[in-house]
């Protein structure tokens, strides 16, 4: 993924509570006036966005960005902000347009306008929300004040994992099988935290424990709003705390997750029952209503196995004060302000720096986005992606895909056999642009206008039967990952596609009214960025038909690995905030395809302007466009409180040495600057970094 890749399922949780919580006062204006939809324009390439002052052999990020950073302050209630970032933000204020004409529809509208429109008009009715209060949690709440034993627990849990989309416990869900990439299996893995990592639990350093400490504060917090009394809500905090920490230890880490191999563990559903015997399993899967299956996929034991010692050994008191906390703390983005606030307080500002909460019209957009994504995103495209965009993109996508065949035939520490398995794989990757061919039907989720509680529970229960539908069925490869507004890309080493949702695809990043040198350093590094990752410590570890094979000679893979260790090393350099240094064995293959894309993205853009006669604009040279237009993706402002919690769970380089960390590799970079050997931004010969 080029930006904030969320892998594994057992994120998601974090991730729906990371919407910022809105303020009152800023929800009520918001409700008003009808927004014409428009995009606002921003060229790809931004002279005004430089800063000449720096010497772009010196800092060359600095060079390109300064003046961007300058004129872009974080606004309050974010919690950083670049140009992908902002044109998100243009993007929900383009859909917000969108949402209120189809609430505002009239009753001749068709099936998606009223799905869209009543989801974000009920979102919308805050006090309609707020009346409620913490009233639907009511029956769930009970549900779990019932269980007598540990294996009682499954239902509830299960009927927990459907209304919340997230990891209970564990986490489960369908998964392509390793061995098999066109069939689907079904899958537990780990999950259950509150925290945004399992090493938030296991580190030893001051700031750890104080977020440790904050954390129970604000599980405490979420039990007095439930209305439990302060000293009972403090011990119930620290048994949450004491169960979260136990998984932790016995949970896999980042680094660990990213070898598939750790990742695979087809066992019998008959084994995983003697593994975890406190548990049922057969009757959590009836509840979920899965296909039936005998094999799946349990990652990792250890984790299962310090599930069972959990359940068996605390008090069943105890796991209904974890359910309890998990019920409240998954919906409270949903129920009234105290809760929305409370959120707010502990995810938003003390982990990340947020210093405002988001208006509710801003939330209410991304959950629409969220829930009915393929809805909303068939108006969207409809009045921003075009058939000519759609051509100019995938022929775009081709030069670079023609470069990577180029780059492989050339590369002379590959051998001939694995040339010829790596150009299978790469002619085998299937280009995914804009949307999806065939759009998902919501009609079956009630949407209603004044239940916004049901409407996301309904949605996101949809989401997960749709998901553990696929259990035994053969994998569909026009399915999309990310809605069609997304300003994100990803590949899919089992799919083994590429994906630009039309959201990506927007000036600035791509710009239909620019010429091709900035728009190939930037939308064409990331087309290259994606195929490589098809290439890089993991994906190279699938072959063209998505299984997990080695397709690799034993010394090509040293060979490979040598290279890559040369980009670890680079990386392991960069001092992120404070004291804290990349972890470049987690960015590892993001900081690789960065590299990768933009030597691609060079050859590719070359071969489109052959014979062409390039001219100087506003006195930078072509090459010298190329590079600034690369650079001017990811101009950004970080807080620090944000660039810490990215350093733990963020598989990308910060922005900044996203860009200096390419450019000191690339000849090509040097000679368009006219930079000389020393400068910072020339590595020494010998530490050139070239995987591809
Ligand atoms: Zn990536």
């Amino acid at each position: 993924m080029k930006k904030h890749f969320v892998v594994c399922i057992a994120l998601l949780v974090f991730v729906l509570l990371s919407i910022a919580p809105a303020q009152q006062k800023a929800a009520v204006t918001g409700s008003n006036a009808v927004v014409e939809p428009s995009l606002p324009y921003s060229p790809s390439l931004d002279v005004g966005s430089m800063d000449k002052t720096v010497d772009p052999c010196v800092d060359f990020y600095q060079y390109s960005c300064g003046g961007w950073q300058k004129k872009n302050p974080i606004p309050p209630d974010q919690v950083s902000w670049g140009v992908y970032g902002k044109l998100y933000q243009d993007n929900l204020n383009f859909l917000r347009g969108i949402l209120e004409q189809a609430a505002t529809a009239g009753s001749k509208r068709d099936t998606v306008t009223q799905e869209i429109g009543d989801f974000y008009a009920a979102c919308m009715d805050e006090a309609a929300v707020e009346k409620l209060g913490a009233g639907a949690l009511k029956p769930r709440l009970a549900a779990i004040e019932q269980l007598k034993s540990a294996r009682d627990l499954a239902p509830v849990v299960a009927r927990m994992q459907l209304d919340l989309g997230g990891a209970v416990l564990f986490s489960s869900g369908a998964r392509q099988d390793p061995d098999n990439s066109e069939e689907q299996i079904a899958g537990v893995d780990q999950g259950g935290l509150g925290l945004p990592d399992r090493d938030y639990y296991t580190k030893d350093d001051a700031k750890s424990k104080e977020t440790r400490e904050r954390y129970v504060e604000h599980i405490q917090k979420i039990f007095e709003l439930l209305g439990d009394q302060p000293g009972m809500a403090k011990q119930n905090a620290a048994t949450v705390m004491r169960i979260e920490t136990a998984l932790a230890t016995a949970a896999m880490t980042r680094v660990e997750r990213r070898d598939p191999y750790k990742r695979k563990n087809k066992i019998k559903l008959a084994d995983l029952q003697q593994m975890v015997p406190s548990f049922d399993w057969t009757a959590y899967f009836r509840t979920l209503k899965t296909p039936p299956f005998e094999i799946l996929n349990v990652s990792p034991p250890s984790f299962f196995k310090e599930l069972e010692a959990r359940l068996k050994d605390e008090p069943v008191a105890n796991l209904r004060t974890y359910l309890r906390f998990h019920l409240a703390n998954g919906y409270s983005n949903y129920l009234s302000s105290a809760f929305v606030t409370e959120n707010f307080e502990f995810y938003l500002k003390y982990l990340r720096g947020a210093k405002e909460m988001q208006p509710r019209w801003r939330r209410c957009v991304q959950f629409t986005d969220r829930d009915l994504g393929e809805a909303l995103g068939q108006a969207y495209v409809r009045k921003v992606f075009s058939s000519d965009l759609k051509a100019s993109t995938l022929d775009m996508v081709q030069r670079i895909e023609d470069a990577m065949a180029q780059r492989i035939g050339l590369l002379d520490w590959m051998s001939a056999e694995t040339k010829e398995q790596a150009l299978g794989k790469l002619h085998g990757i299937r280009n995914k642009i804009g949307y999806p061919e065939k759009w998902r039907d919501y009609s079956s989720v009630k949407i209603a206008r004044n239940d916004f509680f049901g409407n996301v529970q309904r949605a996101t229960e949809f989401e997960r039967r749709r998901n553990f539908n696929k259990i035994g069925q053969p994998v569909d490869h026009g399915e999309w990952g990310m809605s069609p507004p997304t300003v994100n890309a990803y590949y899919n080493g089992q799919m083994n596609d590429i994906n630009f949702p039309a959201g990506v695809l927007q000036p600035p990043l791509y710009d239909s009214r620019m010429d091709d040198a900035p728009n190939y350093g930037n939308t064409g590094g990331t087309i290259g960025h994606e195929l490589t990752h098809g290439f890089d410590d993991q994906g190279a570890k699938f072959d063209a038909k998505g299984n997990l094979r080695d397709w690799w000679s034993k010394e090509d893979k040293q060979k490979f690995e040598d290279r890559t260790k040369c980009v670890a090393d680079q990386y392991a350099q960069y001092v992120v905030v404070d004291d804290i240094h990349i972890n470049s064995r987690l960015t590892l293959g993001e900081d690789v395809a960065d590299l990768g894309g933009e030597i691609l993205a060079y050859i590719a853009w070359q071969g489109a302007t052959k014979g062409k006669d390039l001219k100087p604009v506003d006195g930078l040279t072509p090459e010298q466009r190329f590079f600034i237009g690369f650079a001017q993706w990811d101009c950004a402002n970080n807080r620090p409180e944000d660039l810490r919690l990215r350093a733990m769970t963020d598989p990308h380089s910060p922005s900044k040495y996203r860009i200096n960390g390419v450019v000191v590799n690339m000849p090509e970079f040097s000679s368009a600057f006219s930079c000389k050997a020393g400068q910072p931004m020339v590595n020494p010969a010998e530490k050139v970094c070239k995987v591809w």
